[in-house]
């Protein structure tokens, strides 16, 4: 390590994605901070250059607080409220602030043909999402199928918001997005975008093969966003520099 090599901080540090981060900070960040449930010493955020968090809404929440304006934060975390949200996006007005759901080159290549396919279809074909994660996760949909679904949206022109079916209790509506979740074991996260019409479907889908693609992401993500201008930011805005 040298004067240079960015300080970084980790939130949820002993979690799943947490020691994953940390295993790969290894030669190109200083781990400078450790924010665990046990020890959540967030003071010690505001000597790093670059906070990842992968732990809890709240966590994040509280953490904002103690970090200098111009830190670049990192996030992945999921399952946020409303209000939460809007929190956490105000935050961007003092930091640089990149968010997303899945921190994979492939998710983020998914999207892309999601809303190029289902633009390009139009009505007529049915959108189903389906997500399988481990047993342990607590959020559901995953973000991960949240941000396909509003990409397939954006795809229509619509809100995901006005057409998205999370708990389906009755017959399909025309335009509906909807969402099938399945937990158990050690699944990292699988994805699928099923465009279905009354002769054919066409199935878009993804697998994390271990955690470390999204750890690695994440220290990519923090890498290009350390020194920009305060602002949110996506993996989108990554890929295209
Ligand atoms: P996890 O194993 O449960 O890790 C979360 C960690 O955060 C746990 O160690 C937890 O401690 C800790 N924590 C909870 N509240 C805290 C607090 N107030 N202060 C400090 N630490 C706190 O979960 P994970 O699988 O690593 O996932 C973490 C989050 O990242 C989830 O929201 C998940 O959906 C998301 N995720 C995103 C991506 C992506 O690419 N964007 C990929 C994977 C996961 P305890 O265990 O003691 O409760």
């Amino acid at each position: 390590m040298t004067d240079s090599t960015p300080r970084i901080g980790i939130l949820g540090a002993d979690g799943r994605m947490g020691r994953a981060v940390e295993a790969a900070c290894e030669g190109r960040f200083d781990v400078a901070a450790r924010i665990t449930l046990a020890n959540p010493d967030y003071e010690s955020l505001s000597a790093c250059d670059v906070v990842i968090d992968f732990s809890a809404a709240s966590a994040l929440v509280a953490a904002l607080a103690y970090l200098k304006p111009g830190t670049a934060l990192v996030s992945g975390t999921t399952g946020l409220s409303d209000t939460q949200e809007a929190v956490v996006s105000d935050a961007a007005s003092r930091l640089p602030l990149l968010r997303s759901g899945n921190f994979s080159v492939g998710i983020a290549v998914l999207s892309a043909l999601a809303r190029q396919a289902t633009a390009t279809l139009g009505v007529g074909w049915d959108i189903e999402i389906l997500e399988m994660h481990h047993r342990h996760k607590v959020d559901a949909p995953s973000g991960t199928a949240l941000m396909l679904g509003d990409a397939c949206a954006k795809g229509r022109d619509v809100s995901l918001a006005t057409v998205a079916v999370q708990d389906r209790d009755g017959p399909r509506r025309d335009g509906d997005i909807g969402f099938a979740v399945l937990r158990g074991g050690g699944v990292y996260g699988n994805h699928e975008v099923r465009i279905v019409s009354e002769s054919e479907m066409i199935t878009l889908g993804h697998q994390a093969l271990n955690r470390d693609v999204f750890a690695h992401g994440a220290l990519s993500a923090a890498d290009w966003l350390i020194g920009r201008a305060p602002g949110l930011y996506t993996m989108n805005d990554l890929i295209k520099t």
